[in-house]
């Protein structure tokens, strides 16, 4: 399916690959950039915008034009300051070389290469993204989206030689955005399906990532059949792809080695691959449990299974969801301790695809041990939860707190009840328990994650790192230093 849109509301269209003369500067000191509500022009997206989307398709290449940058309705400076407002991105490549299986890695690359504009804030992947373009990068001249096409083009191009033409379309109209949605959602669930149909013992090696360590340094996503990335784009599939045709790049693979716990999931070979890329932080980790030592997270996972103590229980809730979950606090209050590179044994990012995995955190009992989900989530893997739990996970519209949790749970003798006595017996799993008393106020806490592996950009393409930092200050003076013998 192409963009199709009204063409009186076409607005502009660009050629060129050259290096165009941006108004703003490109780079990876960028990475990490946060923007505040205060500091920001305008915002794309997030969870006030029900439709957006970004997404990379393949092409023929006669379907397409080098070069092309397509605007469809009002760009940056006809949207009023301080405005929240939907946004479709299209990228449209092709190349010999470029397989369909590339489309999720690429597409994971948006976020990164608009990370790296100056004064541009990317979060998240698909149908969920969030950006933010800053009042001073507007002053300086990026007032129009086209902007971020011709960057796109010109990151896409620098990095992947394999891409011989480059189309990106735009699109702020919300009639355009409203029409695409669907063919996008698809596309998506064919990439998921199509994953779905190996099992980890199929292969003999698994994918990692290491795309987001520039803001979790410790972090490496390890991508199975069964375990898709945590950001929900990159399919074992992608992850194949993107080290073929990338072989230095962010994926890479990982020999198995041997299986030491094939219930929770604990292999020799990524435990080795995953102390060298974490300089030695994580020895081990279980793909198929939310406890020990579990997956770790980056601040890019669409949802967070996390672990109710109360009922001895794994609940789920995802980025979308607004207001208080079943255990009080909200998706940003416990994002703050899934997120960060680190392991956080009750804590975990996950992808809603792995929801449908057979192995989803099968050592913890799976879907019986899942205790409340939200509704949206619940009907859109439905056909995934076995039969016998249907009706007996919860959702918001059921159960809106511990004590309704607890006597629905008992009402419909859900299998965790057989648990509660059991527990009471036996050690109960260790879990970051500070974590349901600390939640800060919401108003402080920001809508989405912010890793607790900040690098700050200070120029000449140098980044600081702070591994697990927490700095507060009361005060900062900053006094110019005096000149060596004046
Ligand atoms: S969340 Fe994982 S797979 Fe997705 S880009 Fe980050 S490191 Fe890669």
């Amino acid at each position: 399916m192409l963009l199709e849109c009204d063409p009186s509301k076409l607005r502009i269209e660009t050629i060129g690959v050259e290096k165009p003369n941006f108004p703003m500067d490109i780079g990876e000191m960028y990475e990490g950039e946060r923007i505040r509500r205060p500091d920001m022009q305008v915002e794309f997206g997030g969870v006030d915008v029900p439709k957006k989307w970004e997404i990379v398709l393949t092409r023929k290449p006669e379907e397409i034009e080098d070069g092309r940058v397509i605007l469809i309705g009002p760009d940056l400076n006809e949207l009023k300051q301080g405005g929240t407002y939907p946004l479709g991105i299209l990228v449209e490549v092709a190349g010999e070389k470029v397989e369909k299986d590339l489309e999720g890695v690429l597409e994971r690359r948006i976020h990164y290469f608009l990370n790296y504009i100056e004064g541009v804030m990317h979060l998240n992947q698909r149908y969920d993204i969030w950006i933010r373009i800053g009042k001073k990068v507007y002053q300086k001249g990026l007032n129009s989206l086209a902007w971020l096409g011709k960057a796109l083009i010109w990151l896409y191009k620098q990095s992947f030689p394999v891409i011989e033409k480059i189309q990106v379309s735009l699109t702020t109209d919300q009639q355009t955005i409203e029409k695409f949605y669907p063919y996008a959602l698809e596309v998506w669930a064919a990439r998921d399906k199509r994953a779905r149909e190996l099992k980890d013992e199929d292969v003999e090696e698994f994918y990692g990532c290491v795309m987001c360590q520039s803001f979790a340094p410790t972090h490496m996503c390890v991508i199975t059949p069964n375990r898709i990335a945590s950001c929900g784009s990159i399919s074992w599939f992608d992850a194949r792809a993107a080290s073929k045709v990338d072989p230095k790049g962010p994926n890479f693979p990982i020999p198995k080695g041997e299986c030491i716990d094939p219930i929770k999931g604990i292999y020799t070979g990524v435990n080795e691959i995953i102390s060298k890329k974490s300089l030695g932080s994580i020895k081990q980790v279980a793909l198929y449990t939310s406890f020990e030592t579990p997956h770790t997270s980056c601040g890019c996972f669409e949802g967070i299974a996390f672990y109710i103590p109360e009922v001895d229980g794994i609940a789920i809730v995802h980025r979308d969801f607004k207001g208080p979950t079943v255990n009080g606090l909200t998706f940003s209050n416990m994002a703050e301790h899934t997120s960060g590179g680190t392991q956080n044994p009750g804590f975990n990012g996950i992808a809603i695809e792995y929801l449908r995995s057979p192995k989803f955190l099968q050592a913890d009992g799976g879907w019986e041990r899942i205790v409340w989900i939200p509704k949206a989530i619940k009907d859109r893997v439905g056909d995934s939860i076995p039969q016998h739990m249907k009706d007996l996970i919860p959702t918001e519209q059921e159960v809106k707190n511990i004590e309704e949790l607890k006597s629905w749970l008992k009402s419909k003798n859900h299998p965790v009840v057989k648990r509660w006595k059991q527990v009471a017996e036996e050690k109960a799993p260790e879990v970051r328990k500070e974590a349901f008393v600390e939640a800060a106020p919401a108003e402080l806490v920001p809508a989405t994650v912010v890793p607790e592996g900040l690098s700050v950009p200070i120029g000449g393409g140098f980044i600081i790192i702070f591994k697990n930092a927490k700095i507060v200050a009361e005060k900062v003076i900053i006094k110019r230093a005096e000149k060596v013998g004046k």
